[in-house]
């Protein structure tokens, strides 16, 4: 089988399994309680807090653990609108095409009465900080843009909307999931006030992640309960997980740049393979992108049948569309991006890790051409436009 879902979730780390495993079988006390024992638990919960500090440049009393990235963007965006609304701040800004867990939490702030603008995001996938310079308002009370795009692997000018949010004191939210242990992160060089990541995403454990809030930014709880992570998350820590989040992201920030250059180079190799099948086009900026994601649009085809041939095949690979409400509507990120309905449903994300090899790229340049070529033979509506009855979207 060769892995290309990276996006998705990633395997966890060997040294992920082993720092969790003495957390779950001999020092399974909980971190509250006063005997060493649990103290024990405590002191390794305060450990990784430094660490994951380490990793993000921020002091460990600004980390609150929380159950994912879905969790901290929920975390994050409801924070700063109850704050911004006892100021009478009710406007927020964000773009298109983040993910569902910050635009489905926007939107039921819109039913409250927020207003909340969307950037363009441009054919590109990326944001010109002067577009958010032109949306921030009086009553702005949140900027909230992705690092970098889970389905287009788009990188944005993190540090410049952050200088531009401090200078006008408006907090901004960086969605930080795709980016954080594969490419730089720096929160106080780069002005972010707060910022959601997740540790399945860098070979880490599902179920945990982080929210990181800048001292002196209020964060209003979402679950109530005990005294847990400064009052702001109650629950009974996940110390295991936790344990093996900052171990793995320790891991990744030791050796991200050379991580970032081999899956680079073998990002490029399978650009170059899929450039050479016609009538496709990559989908968002070939610069500035995440070292493992590929995302491309073939013309005449459906997401869905190539991602079942290429399973047939032992690839693992995603589409862009939302298949997994069942419904047949195209990607909000490739819509988004500009792509025409009939293009984005034929959408194919490879998103290769750190154990990918040439090999496994050569077999998937190999793989998608076939199942290409294939589906168009039989697809009507690639006869149409072999026919010149419907017109191309892309070129040879
Ligand atoms: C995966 C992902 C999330 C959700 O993280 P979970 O830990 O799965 O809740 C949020 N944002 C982005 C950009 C993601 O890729």
């Amino acid at each position: 089988m060769i892995y290309a879902d990276n996006a998705a979730t990633t395997r966890m780390s060997r040294t992920a399994i082993e720092a969790m495993l003495p957390y779950m079988s001999e020092y399974y006390g909980n971190p509250s309680s006063l005997y060493s024992f649990g103290q024990k638990a405590k002191e390794a919960l305060e450990e990784a807090r430094e660490k994951v500090a380490k990793c993000l440049n921020c002091n460990p009393w600004e980390i609150t653990f929380t159950s994912g990235g879905s969790e901290a963007d929920n975390q994050a965006i409801l924070s700063a609108a109850r704050s911004g609304e006892k100021k009478g701040k009710k406007h927020i800004i964000s773009t298109a095409f983040e993910h569902h867990a910050v635009l489905h939490t926007l939107e039921k702030l819109e039913k409250e009465g927020f207003e909340v603008t969307l950037l363009d995001v441009h054919s590109t996938g990326i944001i010109d900080p002067a577009q958010v310079a032109e949306a921030i308002r009086e009553d702005t009370c949140l900027v909230t843009i992705m690092y970098a795009n889970n389905e287009i692997g788009t990188i944005q000018p993190i540090a410049e909307i952050g200088k531009i949010c401090r200078e006008k004191g408006v907090v901004f939210h960086t969605d930080a999931v795709q980016a954080a242990g594969h490419i730089k992160i720096d929160v106080k060089e780069q002005n972010i006030d707060m910022l959601s990541l997740s540790a399945h995403k860098f070979h880490g454990p599902k179920g945990i992640g982080v929210l990181y809030t800048r001292r002196g930014i209020v964060l209003h709880n979402l679950i109530n309960g005990g005294a847990q992570e400064r009052g702001k998350r109650a629950g009974t820590e996940n110390i295991p997980a936790i344990v093996a989040m900052a171990a793995a992201l320790t891991e990744a920030c030791d050796h991200m740049e050379e991580n970032a250059a081999r899956m680079t180079a073998l990002r490029d190799r399978l650009m170059d393979g899929l450039d050479k099948i016609p009538y496709g086009e990559l989908n968002g900026s070939r610069e500035h992108r995440l070292p493992g994601n590929v995302n491309y649009c073939f013309e005449g085809i459906e997401g869905e049948s190539m991602l079942l041939l290429l399973d047939d095949k032992g690839i693992c690979a995603s589409s862009g569309s939302a298949c997994t409400s069942g419904s047949l509507d195209p990607s909000h990120v490739l819509l988004a991006i500009g792509r025409p309905h009939e293009v984005a449903h034929g959408s194919l994300r490879l998103t290769i890790g750190e154990d990918t090899t040439e090999e496994d790229v050569d077999q998937i340049i190999q793989a998608v051409t076939d199942v290409v070529t294939y589906l168009r033979n039989m697809s009507p509506f690639w006869r149409d436009l072999v026919t010149g009855k419907r017109t191309h979207v892309f070129s040879e």
